[in-house]
């Protein structure tokens, strides 16, 4: 925790446009860092989406909390908010979970409905955990101001593993938030639970610094970010141009932004496309092939299949493509 970790919080801070950025080990640990502060525990439920990587919903798991899960909606694959509401009422109907928080993701660089998402938190009191691990960089305009991934809700977090949008060369996490309780409180779990320094230590936390020379790295790439994030718009154009008669290609809805963290792909016949890319040289991937409500881990939840008819959608016909500022032809290339 040298000197570049303070220089890069300031201005993380800065880009995302919050008061507090907080840097810490990997963006699971930002997770849980989130719920440490927000205070969630045993018996609260956390709504989150079934289709997305495990660290969201584990975090919550891991905090001895009650994931509940939430389908997708088709256009952006983000957090349903319809079938979030739904999902809060059957809670509240069963009456044996307490309603906290809702932990939405911006999953493939797109930043989720918060709007929508914002107008149910408020109207059944729950707090809002953005998981912008994937978000870093994108937008959503409304009444002419733009608002960026990590802004939303109460307290957001982000990653900066290698294949996120911005990327050091090892692990990294941040946490950001305009609330100066949650920040300190953050600031003192991520060291041991450090009073006065950290020999001091007032509560339980854990030891969750981010290294100097990820924040020496992620200092000149946070300069070159925005000339990346242009290149990899372009990248995600060209393809549209090329494969949107072809494949059900990712739209972005009109004032929001994407990062593209992944070029995601859907089709009836993935398998053979996927085939047909790697004859062709071009590597492909599945993120997710398996929802949360899938996973053993989750088996004692009680899911039943067909619980999330669009996520499970979603799983079986969804793959990516490379993506990224610096491809060949495109953009920066
Ligand atoms: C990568 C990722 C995380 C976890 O980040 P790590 O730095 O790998 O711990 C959490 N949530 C989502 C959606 C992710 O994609």
């Amino acid at each position: 925790m040298g000197p570049e970790v303070q220089e890069l919080e300031e201005k993380l801070a800065e880009y995302v446009g919050v008061k507090h950025a907080i840097t810490c080990a990997n963006g699971t640990d930002a997770l849980t860092l989130a719920l440490m502060a927000l205070e969630v525990g045993e018996g609260d439920a956390v709504f989150v989406p079934t289709f997305t990587f495990f660290a969201s919903a584990e975090t919550v798991a891991y905090a001895k909390a009650t994931p509940v899960f939430v389908d997708s909606d088709e256009a952006t694959f983000n957090i349903c908010p319809i079938d979030l509401e739904k999902r809060i009422q059957a809670v509240i109907a069963e009456g044996k979970l307490k309603l906290k928080a809702i932990m939405a993701v911006d999953l493939f660089g797109l930043p989720a409905n918060y709007p929508e998402i914002q107008k149910i938190a408020d109207k059944y009191d729950l707090k809002i955990i953005e998981d912008s691990a994937q978000g870093f960089g994108g937008e959503i305009h409304t009444d002419g101001k733009c608002k960026r991934a990590g802004s939303f809700g109460n307290i957001a977090t982000t990653s900066f593993f290698p294949a996120k949008p911005l990327g050091c060369y090892g692990d990294g996490g941040a946490i950001f938030t305009d609330n100066d309780e949650y920040a300190e409180i953050i600031k003192s779990y991520r060291v041991h639970g450090k009073g006065t320094d950290k020999y001091d230590n007032v509560r339980i936390g854990m030891n969750s610094r981010l290294d100097t020379i990820q924040a020496a790295i992620l200092l000149e790439k946070l300069a070159e970010f925005p000339q990346e994030l242009i290149n990899r718009n372009k990248v995600a154009d060209k393809y549209e141009a090329e494969l949107g008669e072809k494949f059900d290609t990712p739209k972005v809805p009109e004032a929001y932004v994407s990062s593209w963290a992944q070029y995601t792909l859907v089709s009836d016949n993935r398998h053979d496309a996927m085939v047909e890319y790697k004859e062709q040289g071009v590597p492909t991937m599945i993120y997710y092939g398996t929802c949360m409500h899938q996973q053993t881990a989750f088996k004692y939840l009680g899911y039943k299949e067909g619980a999330f008819p669009i996520a499970e959608y979603l799983a079986k016909s969804v793959f990516s493509l490379p993506m990224h500022g610096y491809m060949r032809g495109v953009g920066g290339g």
